[in-house]
């Protein structure tokens, strides 16, 4: 199969199974697990923030900072397509007692006026803005990178009015691919961060939150409350600790074959990509619109390659680390042949 769903679908190479097998492990709700800390000194190196903590997943990662961040009653501020307002089962409103304020955004950027305009608590009727959220690369945007100048505008807004900034990284490695400027100088611009291990990095489990040490104290304890502290997890630790090091480089051959994929696309004239390819996500629509995108995603399956349906009309390609070029040849081949 060649599976364009997801940049989660990758599974651990040798290397890291290799790794899993010989990781040094302890109880690391003891803080005694050698990996784990390891792990975490790492990241929170990488990303420029004081500390970190190794989570199960992007969505606890998330959903971790929005309850250290937050007080219930208040209101979070974020773009209307982002992931934690699309699909986290509305786990903010649930765990920490938050409602989510939407702004529309472009390529997955809300305007600062528009970000500035919608904080508020001064008035007695008012919840007060207890959190704004940012989205790096933006998923339903396509891949979009948020610049490093927009994300600075927004902070400044947000340390004005002493509101926090959590920058949800899940893809964030994509954008300093994308770009060449490194992790830790979009993360300068946010309080807390989120990068997800196990998507286009490859690890088969985790993700990493990153901020202040109170950040991290608080963070360590909301984890444990929501049954995400685990003991001997060295054992995931070690496979996440070479995603982490060794394949932020390999991103960048994800992101060729997306353009490939998408360059070869936009050639046909049965579909239109939509999206602006700037990372490793292809959004995929079909000009006829009496088509139906079931149809596509049925007609790929019965030739061996998965993709994923991404709302009416559309469908997602995700480049991941097990695609190779022949892969995008044949996914080429076989799109050209659909009528
Ligand atoms: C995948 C993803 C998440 C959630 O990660 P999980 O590990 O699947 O919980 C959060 N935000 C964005 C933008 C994502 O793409």
């Amino acid at each position: 199969m060649i599976d364009l769903r997801s940049d989660t679908v990758t599974k651990p190479d040798e290397r890291m199974r290799k790794a899993m097998y010989e990781a040094e492990v302890g109880d690391d709700v003891y803080g005694e697990d050698p990996t784990v800390n390891r792990l975490e000194q790492r990241a929170a190196e990488i990303l420029g923030k004081d500390a970190a903590l190794f989570v199960t997943s992007g969505t606890q990662g998330n959903q971790i900072a929005g309850l250290v961040h937050c007080r219930p009653g208040q209101e979070v501020l974020l773009e209307s397509q982002a992931h934690i307002f699309l699909y986290e089962g509305a786990a903010m409103s649930a765990l920490a007692g938050v409602q989510l304020k939407t702004i529309e955004g472009i390529q997955g950027a809300m305007d600062p006026v528009e970000v500035e305009q919608a904080i508020r608590g001064k008035d007695i009727h008012e919840p007060e803005t207890g959190l704004i959220c940012l989205e790096n690369t933006h998923n339903k945007a396509g891949g979009a990178v948020l610049s490093v100048e927009h994300m600075k505008a927004i902070y400044e807004i947000a340390q004005r009015h002493q509101i926090p900034v959590h920058l949800d990284g899940a893809r964030l490695f994509n954008a300093q691919a994308a770009t060449g400027i490194p992790v830790a100088e979009f993360a300068k611009y946010t309080d807390t961060v989120q990068v997800c291990l196990s998507k286009g990095l490859g690890a088969p489990v985790g993700s990493i939150i990153a901020g202040s040490h109170d950040f991290i104290a608080k963070a360590r304890k909301w984890r444990k409350r929501l049954g995400g502290g685990l003991r001997q997890v060295g054992v995931l630790a070690a496979p996440a600790l070479i995603a982490l090091e060794e394949n932020p480089s390999r991103l960048v051959q994800d992101h060729d074959m997306a353009k490939e994929l998408a360059d070869g696309i936009q050639q046909m004239t049965a579909f239109e990509v939509l999206n602006e390819v700037e990372t490793n996500i292809i959004l995929v629509k079909l000009t006829n619109e009496h088509q139906m995108t079931e149809n596509l995603l049925s007609y790929l399956k019965g030739k061996g390659i998965l993709a994923g349906g991404f709302g009416p009309g559309i469908i997602r390609f995700v480049t991941n680390n097990g695609i190779s070029h022949e892969h995008i040849k044949e996914t080429l081949t076989k799109l050209k042949k659909f009528q």
